[in-house]
């Protein structure tokens, strides 16, 4: 039977020097659902999603105790490579000035690809088939400071994409956009998730929360409620 968990965390406790700042964290996500991480500021959403692609670690003095598994494989073994974790489970923040590094929206969504030493043929396609999912397409050849911040949101997402990740990871995307910009962006989420990429996604909103599959939330680093948003809502 195939094990339709994609990443595992096993006892995990989370450290910034020596403020824990995750408590006993086991959990499972299961392939192609979406997830919805809800919690107060400062609960250690993010924390725990930058946990699943070593994000973490590129700040100074943290601490990670326990296991996250991913496809099976410990993601902090000593010979997996951190960038390759990255690139395999993408993340998109919340402001999208963040990650937009080119002048034209084409380059920066081959900027990815690129450092990873695609070819150019393949960049092309990539850049072509990110942009198109994220129906930006037609503006391809405008530089991406123009543009409005859903917008913006989704060409951060069309550079995610073109690193062809199993899963993506959304901090806060919709935090700073209009309603339309939000809709927008819950849209593409959808979309992957019909395309089989794993999602999940923090949000102060519960109407996007209810979208999901699942709900997850956590008060002062610790797992408080695990179930459908149906669920969540009768509690
Ligand atoms: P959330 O995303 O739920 O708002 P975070 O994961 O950002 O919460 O933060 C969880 C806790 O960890 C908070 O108490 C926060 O102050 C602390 N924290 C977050 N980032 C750092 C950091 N780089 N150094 C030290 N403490 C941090
Ligand atoms: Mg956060």
């Amino acid at each position: 039977m195939e094990d339709n968990r994609v990443i595992k965390t096993k006892d995990v406790n989370f450290f910034y020097g020596k403020f824990r700042a995750l408590t006993d964290i086991s959990m499972d996500f299961e392939k192609r659902r979406v997830t919805a991480l809800i919690g107060p500021s400062g609960c250690g959403k993010s924390t725990l999603l930058r946990l699943l692609n070593r994000m973490n670690d590129l700040i100074d003095g943290t601490h990670v105790e326990g296991e996250v598994l991913f496809e099976g494989k410990n993601i902090y073994a000593p010979d997996v490579d951190p960038v390759e974790v990255r690139r395999r489970i993408g993340m998109v923040f919340q402001n999208p000035e963040d990650q937009i590094v080119a002048t034209l929206i084409e380059e920066d969504t081959a900027f990815g690809p690129e450092n990873l030493a695609v070819p150019l043929a393949e960049i092309r396609a990539r850049v072509q088939s990110a942009l198109e999912t994220v129906k930006m397409e037609g503006k391809k050849d405008r530089p991406p400071h123009l543009l409005s911040a859903g917008q913006k949101q989704r060409v951060a997402l069309a550079g995610v994409l073109a690193m062809q990740p199993e899963c993506v990871i959304f901090d806060e995307s919709t935090a700073m956009l209009d309603p339309r910009g939000r809709l927008d962006v819950m849209a593409e989420m959808q979309q992957l998730h019909e395309r089989g990429i794993t999602v999940l996604f923090i949000t102060h909103f519960m109407e996007e929360a209810a979208r999901a599959n699942r709900v997850v939330a956590l008060n002062q680093g610790n797992l408080v409620f695990d179930g459908t948003p149906k669920a969540l809502f009768a509690d």
